[in-house]
Formats: structure tokens, C-alpha cells, sequence
């Protein structure tokens, strides 16, 4: 595998006063831990799913983990510790200030900084070895100058195109003056060390679209080798793309919800992958309830029979989608049991009158395995009318994460 933990010639941070002191306090945590609600996360998955990825696309291409929004909710430092330990390349953030979080963690494997150069973060990917995704001349204005500023070596770069997904990346007709510029700076100040694009609809069922970018994408390599350029690590596939398009993988692909055992839809789930993130809490109390009695905001839900309902601490505010009021489900005892009323910021009702067994203290998850049924991030997003993605990255921060 070509694994390099390219410990950079100079990785010591050249000196350099940032704006990096407020970062520290980004992480909302809670500070103790009361409430019996908590994300357990499993690192032995991660390393399971990082693995299948890997068999999945041979070992000669490098895979790049994607930890952006705190590696999907599953907490980044530990996700990017996990992967780069399980031989990941490097990982991929969107932001600069999710790279500096996994550099004060002392994570050493290079660090794709996705979202673009914003003006005035220049240094800071300098100062921190982060590696740049850049399109525009003005970001390589800007990051030739903090590598002249700060006197350290050039800095890798990868640039983006793009060829369909009409967001981020430069456009093909706008390579020219790409290259003009790196073609002025010689290699003195940033390195071409990759190049990609990202597709739009590698999830689609129908995807006719994929195809169209990747031929676009080896018209835009061929440019860049008329000009004598060969960025050596080539990638364009996401999680999507890796299983779909197999003569897509290039150099190293960038797998993001895989790795914690998702996918769009289980069409293009990669097999044999595994759930890295599950929730639980307990009930915090059972009431006791006549028929005709209305529960929650709105009273939109009446009980048609006597019942017994179970208090769960968790709602909206935790990311349990308000949305899925009168359709969520969560197990207790291996049974599934509806959740009633309204979800609130901080509250749910479950029904649990045919568990006449359930008492306080009663574990319950909310998503994941329990007993011999288990709630998936597919099911949750089902219910909430939005994708798996926004189930695992919404887990908020008051939510603690075991390991
Ligand atoms: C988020 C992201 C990925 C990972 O996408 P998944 O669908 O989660 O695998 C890959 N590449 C880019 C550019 C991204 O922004």
C-alpha cells in the first residue's frame, strides 16, 4: 500500500501569531455527564469499515478519510486518529479550523483542507502543514504569499475542477491561466501534488452524470500534461463513486460515510460495512395514562387506549429530528416501541403498554442494534425526510460520544 505518513520535511509549525486561540473553544461538549443519553461510537468499526474500503479498491490506491463536521458526528480528532492508524493516507476536512483542531491533536498525516482558501486563513494553512483544495489564481496569490512570508517549503496543493457539480473547483476553460500562474512560480512556493473533482450524482440510481465528469475530468489531466504537469495523486471518488465507478479510483479515493458504515441508500451501500455510531438513553419514568388522554405540544396525538408511556430524555435539541414525531420508533428490550406526540427540544414519549415489564432505568436506543432488531441511520431518515447524512453529522454536541 502506499501508505506515506509523509511526515513533512519540516512539519514543526513556523512561528506565526493567528487567530488560533478561539478554535480551542469550538467543541461544545458537555463537561459532565448526568443524563443517561450518549452516542456510543465504535472505533473497531471504523477500522472494519476503513479496511473493507481499502480490499475495495486494492491496495495501490491511497484512501483519503474524510472527517469533515466533526467526522460526521462521530468526533474528528478520534476518527482521524483511528483511520490514519488503520493506514488511511491522510484525512480531508472542510474547513481550516477543523484542520487546525486535528493538528493540535498532534495528527501528522497530511490534511486536505476541502473548502477553499478564504482570505485571511492563508497563514494559518501554512503555519499548520494543512494541504489546500484550490481552483482560483487568487488562491495561489494568497498562499505564495504566506509561504514567502513564513520562509517554510513549498506547500502541497491540490487543485480542483469542476466538471459538473457546478460548486466548487475551477472550470475547464479556466485551467489556462491556472497553470499560467504555476508555471510562473516554478515550484517555489506551492507543489501540484493533486488533482480531483467531485461527482454530483454517483448516488443517483439513474446516474448518467458520472460518466460525463470523468471523461471531462482526463480531458482537463491531458491539459495539465500538454503543460508538463503530473500531479502524482489523482481522486475523484466519494463514497458513492468508489462503489459505483471502480475504474474511478485513480490514485486514492475519499471515502466520508462509508467509513462510519452508511451510505446515500443501501442501493449504494458498499457491502459488508459497519455501523460505527449508535444512541441510547433510558427511561426516566413511566406514566400511566387513560385512553383519550392527548400527549405533547399540540396534543396532535390522542391515545386510543389505555397506556403506559416511557419518558426519554432526548429530543430535538440532540438531533432527534422533530420532524419524526408520530413515526419514529426506538427499541427497548429488542422491541420496537412508537414514539408519541411530538418530539420536543429535550423530551420524547414512547409507548411501552404492550412491555408491561419496562420500568425506569430501561435502556433504550434510538439508533443502532439492540436485541436482534436494530435501528439504521437509513430508517431515522426515513422518517425525518432527509438523507443519512444529516441524521450522523446532526448528533449535536450535548450528546456526549463513548468510546
Ligand atoms: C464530503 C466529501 C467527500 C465524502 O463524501 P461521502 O459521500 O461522504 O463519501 C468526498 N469528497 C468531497 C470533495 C467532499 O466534500
Amino acid at each position: 500500500m502506499p501508505r506515506s505518513p509523509t511526515p513533512r520535511a519540516n512539519f514543526r509549525p513556523v512561528p506565526y501569531s493567528g487567530p488560533e486561540r478561539r478554535v480551542a473553544d469550538r467543541r461544545q461538549a458537555p463537561i459532565i455527564e448526568v443524563r443517561p443519553t450518549y452516542a456510543y461510537v465504535d472505533a473497531g468499526a471504523m477500522v472494519h469499515n476503513l479496511r473493507t474500503v481499502q480490499a475495495a479498491v486494492g491496495p495501490r490506491c491511497r484512501v483519503l478519510a474524510v472527517v469533515k463536521a466533526d467526522g460526521y458526528g462521530h468526533g474528528a480528532i478520534e476518527a482521524a486518529r483511528t483511520f490514519v492508524d488503520a493506514g488511511a493516507w491522510g484525512c480531508a476536512v472542510s474547513l481550516v479550523e477543523e484542520g487546525v483542531e486535528l493538528r493540535q491533536a498532534e495528527i501528522r498525516a497530511p490534511v486536505l483542507v476541502l473548502g477553499g482558501v478564504h482570505p485571511g486563513s492563508e497563514d494559518v494553512i501554512v503555519h499548520r502543514s494543512l494541504t489546500p483544495v484550490v481552483w482560483a489564481r487568487e488562491h495561489l496569490q494568497l498562499l505564495s504569499a504566506a509561504v514567502r512570508r513564513s520562509g517554510a517549503p513549498p506547500l502541497p496543493i491540490h487543485l480542483k475542477i469542476d466538471t459538473g457539480m457546478s460548486r466548487l473547483g475551477a472550470l475547464p476553460g479556466q485551467l489556462p491561466e491556472f497553470l499560467d500562474w504555476l508555471e510562473g512560480d516554478d515550484g517555489q512556493h506551492v507543489r501540484l501534488e493533486g488533482v480531483m473533482t467531485h461527482f454530483a450524482c454517483a448516488d443517483e440510481p439513474d446516474d448518467v452524470t458520472s460518466p460525463r465528469q470523468l471523461e471531462s475530468f482526463r480531458d482537463s489531466l491531458a491539459v495539465l500534461a500538454s503543460r508538463g504537469f503530473h500531479p502524482p495523486i489523482r481522486h475523484v471518488c466519494n463514497s458513492a463513486g468508489l462503489v459505483r465507478l471502480p475504474h474511478a479510483h485513480f490514485d486514492m479515493v475519499r471515502p466520508g460515510v462509508a467509513i462510519y458504515g452508511a451510505a446515500s441508500s443501501r442501493e449504494v451501500e458498499l457491502p459488508g460495512l459497519k455501523m460505527a455510531m449508535s444512541v441510547h438513553s433510558r427511561i426516566l419514568g413511566i406514566r400511566e395514562l387513560p385512553a383519550g388522554a392527548r400527549v405533547s405540544y399540540g396534543h396532535r396525538m390522542e391515545l386510543n387506549r389505555p397506556s403506559r408511556l416511557g419518558i426519554v430524555p432526548v429530543g430535538y435539541a440532540d438531533g432527534y429530528p422533530r420532524r419524526m414525531s408520530g413515526q419514529a420508533q426506538v427499541l427497548v428490550r429488542g422491541h420496537r416501541c412508537r414514539v408519541v406526540g411530538n418530539i420536543t427540544m429535550d423530551v420524547s414519549m414512547i409507548d411501552v403498554t404492550d412491555l408491561p415489564d419496562a420500568r425506569e432505568g430501561e435502556r433504550v436506543t434510538l439508533l443502532g442494534p439492540q436485541g436482534r432488531d436494530r435501528i439504521d441511520a437509513y430508517e431515522l431518515a426515513r422518517w425525518a425526510d432527509v438523507i443519512p447524512y444529516e441524521i450522523l453529522c446532526g448528533i449535536s454536541k450535548r450528546v456526549p460520544r463513548r468510546g
